[in-house]
């Protein structure tokens, strides 16, 4: 593990409009920590950390918007790590080269779509720097990838292609694949370390 031994008091927020919100509280839980569904920017409130999920961005996006969550979320960022999955990396960017409401966290342009459509999805084993036990099983549906990235953002992962899958900006990570589509829950730890440092610090 790379946290303590699942931290019971820490409180991790998931976004709850639309996509797989279920399937990280269920993670989450697995891992003995207490997962709180997101609707309302007041469910922010004494949060530790936010996950986004993946999903069709361009609903996640709308949905924020309509619930009035795009800037209480920006405002729960300046302190707190927000981690988003697939369409939750893609609502993360700063730039997705259309016109769709994103939170502009991470400094860098996203390719949605990259890989192609639904019966495209793909699995490829993964070298994720700083994630300790070997490879990791990526999961990829309809998935984006980082075309480029800006100074604060360190790339953790790439593909043998070359694409880039995961990047890391300070209390914000971005993965293209679902590490909560599977069983295995090493990235998750991660995220929930980064939450303890931020909470340490
Ligand atoms: N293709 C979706 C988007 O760009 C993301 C898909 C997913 O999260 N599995 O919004």
């Amino acid at each position: 593990m790379l946290i303590a031994d699942g931290d019971p008091s820490m409180k991790i927020g998931v976004l709850a409009l639309q996509g797989d919100f279920e399937e990280h509280c269920g993670c989450l839980t697995r891992l003995e920590v207490d997962a709180r569904e997101v609707r309302l920017p007041s469910q922010l409130d004494n949060l530790d950390g936010l996950i986004l999920p993946g999903g069709e961005s361009t609903s996640i996006g709308k949905l924020a918007t309509d619930y009035d969550l795009v800037e209480p979320i920006q405002k729960f960022a300046k302190s707190a790590p927000v981690w988003g999955t697939c369409g939750g990396l893609v609502f993360l960017a700063t730039d997705v080269g259309g016109d769709q409401p994103t939170l502009g966290l991470i400094d860098m342009v996203v390719e949605r779509n990259a890989f192609g459509r639904q019966v495209d999805s793909f699995e490829e084993d993964l070298e994720i720097t700083g994630l300790p036990g070997g490879l990791f099983r990526g999961i990829f549906i309809r998935a984006p990838k980082v075309v480029k990235v800006g100074q604060s953002v360190s790339i953790i992962c790439e593909l043998k292609g070359g694409s880039i899958v995961a990047v890391r900006s300070g209390r914000f990570l971005a993965t293209s694949f679902h590490p909560e589509l599977t069983t295995d829950t090493r990235v998750h730890e991660y995220f929930l370390a980064m939450v303890e440092k931020a909470l340490r610090s």
